[in-house]
């Protein structure tokens, strides 16, 4: 049965798509059925992964407005070796069109619940914002990962995340949690960086994961290609860091660690 994980932070340009497509690619390479939701309607996650969102008949919109259903709406990412239900700028209006509707919040919960058992990980790339698009996002997951930069305003806004994360599992969803923070776009020389890394471990203790993801330039640069970095330059820092970041979550919402107790943390 598939493990759907958020990608998800509010703040624009800490690295969510990046980490969707290049943890998609990563677990598809270690033999994982893999389902990208790309729930931005930047369509980034949609590109990135080969799929050009400007000739996209069905999306992410239509699943929410269920006028189609996943294995419909979804096409597969050749290069990167998973499913992709895309998104483009029509999205932005789901949110207006949702607000009217019944089951405003649970419009892809109940759209997932059929390909339960044709994937292994459902990764959802979430906007930057806590809408009622990420609100669909947290309501359908086990979990979240937190893609963070480790700069000196990286634990600002991490409270609002949590406090939301908080109340829909209080309220909404009761699997709910955070799997953990990504330390993503690192460079080790900078040395403010080095120790914003070691205040999360302190704060944050085993919800930081152990991968760290370093600042790579092809894995900037392979979104023009329409390919995840770790199929277009595989060999290289950042591509062979997403792969381990990929066993390492195979590792950590395998079924015994995710029913193990709860650790202490804040989060
Ligand atoms: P978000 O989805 O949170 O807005 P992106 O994944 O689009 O963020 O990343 C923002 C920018 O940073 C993009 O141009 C992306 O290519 C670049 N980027 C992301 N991760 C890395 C990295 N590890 N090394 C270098 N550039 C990166
Ligand atoms: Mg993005």
């Amino acid at each position: 049965m598939a493990k759907i994980f958020c990608i998800a932070n509010q703040k624009g340009g800490v690295g969510k798509t990046t980490t969707t497509v290049n943890l998609a690619a990563g677990l598809s390479q270690l033999k994982q059925r893999v389902l990208v939701i790309d729930l931005d309607p930047q369509g980034n996650a949609t590109m990135g992964s080969g799929i050009d969102k400007r000739k996209l008949e069905t999306t992410v919109y239509d699943v929410l407005l269920e006028t189609s259903t996943i294995p419909d709406a979804c096409q597969r990412s050749e290069k990167g070796g998973y499913d992709v239900v895309g998104a483009n700028r029509e999205l932005a209006g789901a949110e207006v069109e949702l607000v009217k509707l019944e089951r405003r919040d649970q419009r892809l919960k109940t759209a997932l619940a059929p390909v339960f058992d044709a994937y292994d990980f459902v990764l959802i790339d979430c906007p930057p914002s806590l809408s009622l698009l990420t609100l669909n996002g947290l309501c359908s997951a086990d979990g979240v990962v937190v893609p963070m930069q480790c700069e000196y305003f990286a634990l600002e806004g991490l409270s609002d995340l949590v406090n939301t994360i908080k109340q829909v599992h209080a309220n909404l969803n009761k699997t709910l949690k955070v799997i953990g923070l990504l330390r993503v776009m690192f460079d080790p020389r900078i040395t403010l960086q080095q120790q914003v890394s070691e205040q999360l471990k302190t704060h944050f203790g085993d919800k930081v994961f152990e991968t760290v993801i370093p600042r790579n330039v092809r894995l900037a640069e392979a979104p023009s290609y329409g390919v995840p970095g770790v199929v277009f330059d595989p060999a290289s820092k950042g591509a062979l860091a997403f792969v381990a970041f990929a066993q390492e979550m195979i590792n950590r919402t395998s079924a015994a660690a995710i029913s193990a107790p709860v650790q202490s943390t804040s989060l």
